[in-house]
């Protein structure tokens, strides 16, 4: 067996993808910035990629500016936000305690530049509350961003309620969709979403290639100065290549997010159910609102990296976490935001799967997992302490 489930820290290229970046790599090399018939065929496909970009958001082309990739598009969305507050003496933004570090970083930042950020509780659900967010806007908001769902732990938070608020109150609101986009219909304009943040490879598109969304009126600022490529709003020659995959990518998943929502959620049930059957296991993240490939858990007594490095020995990958934090030793911040204790954040795994996982590797991982955490629970003095009431459960 060699199972991916680890979809949300990248996922393989589709068929259609590859086939149509092909002759973008081999016949159609020209610039899209050339006068010249090969630059006019390159300008040509550029464009037909921003207007598939675009109708898959149900927005107009001139609304789409390539990046290379969700941090990119976090960064410049936040930024840009920064920059028009700044200008009106607005220096305060909102956000969630469970952002990605792409958004979470960039509001440090802002925070050394004198920005206050105020960071709405995610529960123990994973859910932030609309009436929290009304609540904290003040008339010197600049920006309200908070992410459509949870890259650890799958929530999916109430974006059109909170675009709603956001609207009313005439404060701009970006959302890292990263991992909702191609998985979650998604409409910006229905949301009142004014910034949105995609990247390619979470949903079976190339590596390093991104869009933000900002709806019509909101000024980006550059973060590469140099042609005036992208309406001027990020310089550097486009990666054709790239765009054409994203945009095919794009066409395909949305075009098949019933059918893979059903199958998916059905999957990720199977998992979830057969998972939470090893006493002292607890899910993370809400049970129904979240995406249908995802599913994290914590065990009681586990190392989660010592899990990880078994499952992969019998062919399953998969993470503990988010894949940037993997190799440093402190817990998720989202397993503590949700609150659950250092020790308990330490033990958690989390499996997302994709369309092309089966019935029979979900029956495999289930049975592996369980072989594992009765394994390393046999090892562990911690777990010995607890069986012996010397300590007390955190999980019942
Ligand atoms: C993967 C991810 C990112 C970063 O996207 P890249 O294209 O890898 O830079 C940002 N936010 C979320 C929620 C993600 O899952």
């Amino acid at each position: 067996m060699n199972i991916y489930a680890d979809n949300a820290a990248t996922t393989k290229m589709s068929r259609t993808a590859i086939d149509t970046m092909l002759p973008y790599l081999d016949r159609i090399y020209g610039n899209p910035s050339s006068l010249h018939s090969f630059g006019q065929r390159a300008a040509e496909a550029l464009l037909s990629a921003r207007h598939s970009v675009a109708e898959a958001l149900e927005c107009s082309a001139k609304e789409i500016t390539f990046t290379s990739g969700g941090s990119e598009s976090d960064n410049q969305a936040i930024l840009s936000a920064a920059a028009v507050g700044a200008r009106n003496n607005k220096k305060h933004i909102i956000s969630s305690a469970i952002e990605h570090h792409a958004v979470l970083h960039t509001l440090d930042k802002l925070k050394k530049q004198g920005f206050e950020v105020t960071l709405l509780d995610a529960h123990k659900n994973g859910i932030v509350r609309p009436g929290e967010l009304e609540a904290a806007i003040r008339p010197d908001t600049a920006l309200v961003t908070v992410m459509y769902a949870n890259n650890e732990i799958g929530t999916v938070q109430p974006i059109s309620e909170l675009g709603k608020i956001c609207r009313e109150k005439g404060v701009i609101f970006h959302t890292d969709a990263v991992q909702a986009v191609g998985h979650l219909k998604i409409n910006v304009a229905e949301e009142n979403i004014d910034m949105l943040s995609l990247s390619a490879h979470k949903f079976h598109g190339p590596k390093g290639i991104g869009v933000l969304y900002a709806k019509k009126g909101i000024p980006l600022t550059s973060l590469i100065e140099g042609g005036a490529q992208e309406s001027g709003k990020r310089a550097g020659t486009e990666n054709l290549p790239a765009i054409m995959g994203m945009a095919a990518a794009l066409k395909e998943a949305v075009s098949k997010i019933d059918e893979n929502t059903s199958r998916l959620t059905a999957l990720r049930d199977r998992l979830i159910s057969g998972i939470l059957e090893i006493p002292h296991t607890v899910l993370n993240g809400d049970p129904l609102n979240r995406l249908p490939g995802n599913v994290n858990v914590c065990f009681e007594g586990i190392e989660g990296e010592s899990l990880l490095l078994l499952l992969d020995s019998k062919g399953i990958c998969a993470s503990s976490g988010s894949a940037c934090t993997s190799g440093s030793l402190d817990p998720s911040h989202v397993l503590l935001a949700i609150g659950r204790p250092h020790e308990i954040a330490h033990g958690s795994l989390r499996l997302s799967l994709s369309e092309e996982n089966t019935e029979e590797e979900i029956d495999y991982i289930i049975s592996a997992v369980k072989e594992t955490v009765t394994y390393l629970r046999n090892m562990s003095p911690i777990w010995k302490d607890l069986q012996e009431d010397k300590k007390s459960y955190v999980i019942q």
